[in-house]
């Protein structure tokens, strides 16, 4: 018999590869999945194949932070929390990050734990969560993250961020406190589920999500974006460490189907490209992009830092239990590039 399993936010850019991973799975699984708004269901039934659409059902949820969410967890046996706000771009960190992530993640587990059939609930966590900004972030040399770490941000220091950073910080903070209410909660309450999250760093890969546009594209995908797009200079900031959206899902997936999985968190890593590294990859590969790099490129791709000399990222526990081989920076490069190549020929990109 198949099961339902529910994913939040199944219009998003990690989610839909969920879904995808979901629905590939031998499981034969029914996918649920909540979406802010019933107007991106065809297009996003539309991507799938014609045998896999009858197994996907919708849910409007309007806000996952307040909305009840009785019906999007009725006997689904496992729960994919991905739904939160991953923006840096904000005017109220509060309002915009740390209410909904943290609100978004104790809504959902409270009505999955009044719903007997909830076995497993995986929640899409981040690197933020992890990285301590205010001791350098990766720019630690001989550190070593695990997942043992916790960035230490509270809620009043991102609630009160300023300057230039600030988004960056309050959006890292948002997670780091939504996995700790998580955590907390199944401490506190001692629910009839089990809990497990992933941590990616930054997560790279084609962008399959429906309405999808310029102005809208998910923040990491706009980060490599900006690299092909006639920026005015190199951005600094990029994030080196990263993750294949495809692993990403396939670790969410596996979370819940292989023993001893649950009950753990999982950062996951496929190494590290600096952004020069990415310049002079792009440069490479694609000569007729080069026209489009941001200015000072070249320059940029003659000095390729160490990686090695930042801090590393430890993904064994996600090696071990959910049997993980990640895909390595240039295949994963190439993937998003080729895909916002293909997005940027839509009559409507620019909309
Ligand atoms: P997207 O912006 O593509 O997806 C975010 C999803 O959350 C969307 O479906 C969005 O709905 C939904 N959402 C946002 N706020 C709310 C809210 N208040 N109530 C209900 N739904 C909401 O980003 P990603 O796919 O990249 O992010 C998904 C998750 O992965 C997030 O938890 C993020 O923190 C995490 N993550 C992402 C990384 C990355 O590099 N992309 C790295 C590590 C973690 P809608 O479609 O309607 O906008």
């Amino acid at each position: 018999m198949s099961t339902t399993v529910l994913i939040t936010g199944v219009t998003g850019f990690i989610a839909c590869h969920v879904l995808q991973a979901a629905l590939d799975s031998p499981e034969n699984y029914r996918v649920r999945g909540t979406l802010r708004s019933m107007s991106k269901k065809d297009e996003l039934l539309a991507r799938l194949l014609p045998e896999d659409r009858e197994r996907v059902e919708f849910v409007e949820v309007a806000d996952t932070a307040s909305s009840d969410l009785s019906e999007a967890v009725r006997d689904v046996s496992s729960i994919f929390h991905v739904a939160s706000p991953f923006k840096t771009d904000i005017e109220d960190p509060e309002k915009d990050l740390l209410k909904p992530a943290i609100d978004g993640t104790l809504n959902l587990l409270q009505y999955a734990n009044k719903e007997p059939s909830v076995k497993k609930v995986v929640i899409t966590s981040s690197f933020a969560a992890i990285i301590d900004l205010q001791a350098g972030g990766v720019n630690r040399p001989g550190y070593v993250y695990t997942t043992k770490d916790w960035n230490p941000a509270t809620y009043d220091e991102a609630k009160n961020a300023k300057g230039p950073t600030a988004g960056l910080f309050a959006y890292c903070a948002s997670k780091a406190l939504a996995e700790k209410a998580a955590w907390d909660f199944m401490e506190k309450e001692k629910p009839s589920f089990t809990l497990a999250t992933i941590n990616p760093p930054m997560v790279y890969g084609p962008s399959i999500q429906p309405s999808i546009r310029r102005a809208n594209l998910n923040t990491s995908s706009a980060a490599l974006y900006n690299l092909i797009n006639d920026s005015a200079e190199v951005p600094q900031g990029m994030l080196p460490p990263f993750c294949h959206v495809k692993d990403v899902a396939t670790a969410h997936v596996r979370a819940v189907e292989l023993p001893e999985a649950m009950g753990r968190r999982y950062l996951l890593c496929g190494g590290m490209f600096s952004v020069n590294h990415a310049l002079k990859f792009i440069a490479e590969h694609y000569p007729l992009l080069q026209a489009h790099l941001p200015k000072g490129w070249q320059e940029a791709a003659q000095q390729l830092p160490d990686t090695s000399q930042l801090a590393q990222l430890d993904a064994s526990d996600a090696k071990k239990y959910l049997e993980m081989e990640f895909r390595d920076w240039k295949t994963t490069l190439q993937d998003c590039i080729d895909d916002l190549q293909r997005l940027e020929q839509r009559p409507n990109w620019n909309a």
